[in-house]
């Protein structure tokens, strides 16, 4: 064993382990690429972490950089929760509600609770969280903070960061810091600590006055990116602060969240969902937007394209056939409504006429069992990502982006060209209420030929993006897989000013090094999985 893995295990409450088995497990997690650790800790408490900072940063002080990587369940698409060094992973012991307020509406968790225990714990009081990812079952909510996840509901209640109201935060040196929204005279106090974190708080404050321009700047004209930090909402008008909204989204760059206060939704199960069936992406995308209109928004606009349900359907003819029979349309929307009884009356016929105009045949259900079918449609999609062909499997290369959704369309349409120009099967779905989409071609990266292909496609499928004002980013964050092609995306000056965030925080670079900054497309081809795997998901599926 190490001498740092010597020194942590003297002075941990949790375990450490170096064993080949751990860094070979913890060397994957849900994305295309792998990079083993150096050693794996299972800290038992804030304080765990707290001395595996200031051990790291002792370290660095003397040149020696070792890299920490918090890690919930490992789900990430896009390689976040990789790393070289320190892997500290959460959800074995810091995994515990610490307080449910039902007056004030909120939740203390610690980062490694499965977010679907909170999510049934929460329906019991009849809240809810509603940014959960699709991955709910398997992931921890501490990786939803740090990814900013989002969901089938965010399109109505917004991204993860919307729900964070106050945080724990272990700095790179290991001091521990609490977010949440200061006024300008505690702001005042914060500048006059003689520690990291009064270090922190004025350099923000004097980089926010400086060069928040640039920050406006960088194009937001989607409705969910996760690309680069986030720095509005740190400093309102009012000159009150708060670090939250940029921690929520940095991916363990900037610090490592051991506790965070959650605020919670009204659950109300209790909805309507209407199915409606397009021939062509231009009404379906007319329709989305006349939807986003509505007095209120729908909770969930989901689409599934007609490749999707014809792959699965050759793969299972019976899997489909009582919701909807081949032939299939061009698309479906999964459109749904949770308000209250008589709003939702309204707004369901308000859908009933823009869908009267643009689709070509609609089936609203307000009976679960019904319902239960409807999303056999969206869920079926699960089939897909875990058949193989072959040596060939579904990655997530191309599969995180999101346009204006007025750009649907084009960006459909962009894709299956794509796709088709390369010899891949195209099929395409994910939450056009948002214009954030997934695609998930096959491909054997064992092969070459196959790599080269990959390669190609990722290139040209950021342009597409690109070119129509999208982010590559849009719900699992850049991790290692989009950081190359962060700057092209932001523009070099606001690139720069996220550089200079990351180097307040994380002066040595020990925090999550790789991303968001210093990965590039050589490095991505270099630590290439060549036998990807959903394992982490089959490993962390919910035992009942
Ligand atoms: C099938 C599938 C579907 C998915 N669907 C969605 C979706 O709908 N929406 C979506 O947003 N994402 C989705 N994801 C991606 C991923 O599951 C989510 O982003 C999830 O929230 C990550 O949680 P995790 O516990 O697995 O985090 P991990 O993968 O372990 O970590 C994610 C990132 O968070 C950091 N991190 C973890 N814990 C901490 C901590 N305590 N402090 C600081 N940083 C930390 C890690 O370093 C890493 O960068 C999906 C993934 C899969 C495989």
């Amino acid at each position: 064993m190490s001498k740092v893995a010597h020194y942590l295990q003297e002075h941990l409450v949790g375990e450490v382990m170096t064993s080949t088995d751990a860094r070979r497990y913890f060397a994957t997690d849900a994305s295309i690429l792998q990079q083993a650790p150096a050693l794996i800790a299972y800290p038992r408490n804030e304080n765990d972490v707290r001395k595996t900072a200031r051990f790291t940063w002792q370290l660095a002080e003397r040149g020696r950089i070792i890299p920490i990587t918090a890690r919930g369940a490992g789900t990430d698409q896009a390689g976040g929760a990789l790393g070289s060094g320190i892997m500290l992973v959460f959800p074995a012991h810091m995994n515990r509600i610490l307080e449910l307020d039902t007056k004030a509406n909120t939740v203390t968790i610690e980062p490694g609770i499965n977010y679907g225990k909170l999510q049934q714990a929460l329906h019991t009081h009849g809240r809810f969280m509603p940014p959960y990812p699709a991955s709910v079952e398997y992931s921890t909510v501490g990786g939803a903070i740090a990814n900013n996840a989002s969901g089938e509901k965010s399109v109505k209640y917004g991204d993860t960061r919307a729900y964070v109201q106050s945080l724990r935060v272990v700095l790179a040196n290991g001091e521990v810091i609490e977010t949440g929204r200061i006024s300008k005279r505690e702001l005042s106090k914060k500048l006059g600590l003689a520690t990291f974190e009064g270090e922190i708080y004025r350099s923000v404050d004097t980089l926010l006055e400086e060069q928040r321009i640039i920050f406006d700047k960088i194009p937001r004209n989607v409705l969910k990116n996760n690309a680069g930090y986030y720095l509005g909402d740190v400093k309102r008008r009012d000159g009150s602060f708060d670090l939250t909204p940029l921690i929520v989204g940095s991916q363990g760059t900037l610090g490592i969240v051991t506790e965070a206060v959650l605020t919670t939704e009204t659950y109300n199960p209790q909805t309507t969902l209407m199915l409606a069936s397009f021939d062509s992406f231009e009404q379906l995308q007319n329709a989305v937007l006349e939807l986003r209109n509505l007095s209120e928004l729908p909770s969930a606009i989901e689409l599934i394209d007609g490749n999707v349900l014809q792959q699965v359907h050759n793969l299972n003819p019976n899997q489909l056939k009582e919701v909807m029979p081949a032939p299939f349309p061009t698309a479906i929307l999964l459109v749904e409504f949770d308000s209250s009884e008589r709003h939702i009356k309204k707004l369901t016929k308000r859908a009933d006429k823009i869908f009267e105009k643009y689709a070509t045949s609609l089936q609203t259900s307000t009976d679960p069992e019904q319902q239960q079918q409807f999303w056999k449609l969206r869920h079926a999609t699960g089939s897909l990502l875990s058949h193989n062909e072959g040596l060939k499997r579904a990655i997530p290369l191309i599969d995180d982006a999101a346009v204006p959704v007025e750009k649907l369309r084009a960006y459909i349409e962009g894709v299956y060209a794509l796709l088709e120009a390369n010899g891949l099967q195209a099929a395409v779905w994910g939450h056009a209420g948002d214009g954030a989409l997934h695609v998930q071609p096959r491909f054997n990266l064992a092969q070459v030929g196959d790599r080269q292909k990959a390669f190609k496609v990722f290139n040209e499928y950021h342009k597409l993006v690109l070119s129509l004002g999208g982010t590559i980013s849009s719900g699992n964050g850049d991790g290692r897989l989009r950081t190359p092609y962060l700057q092209a995306q932001i523009g070099a000056e606001a690139y720069a000013l996220l550089h200079k965030v990351k180097q307040i925080f994380d002066p040595y670079g020990t925090l999550n090094p790789g991303v968001k900054f210093g990965t590039s497309l050589e490095d991505i081809k270099s630590s290439l999985r060549t036998d990807y795997g959903l394992e982490h998901l089959y490993d962390h599926l919910p035992r009942s």
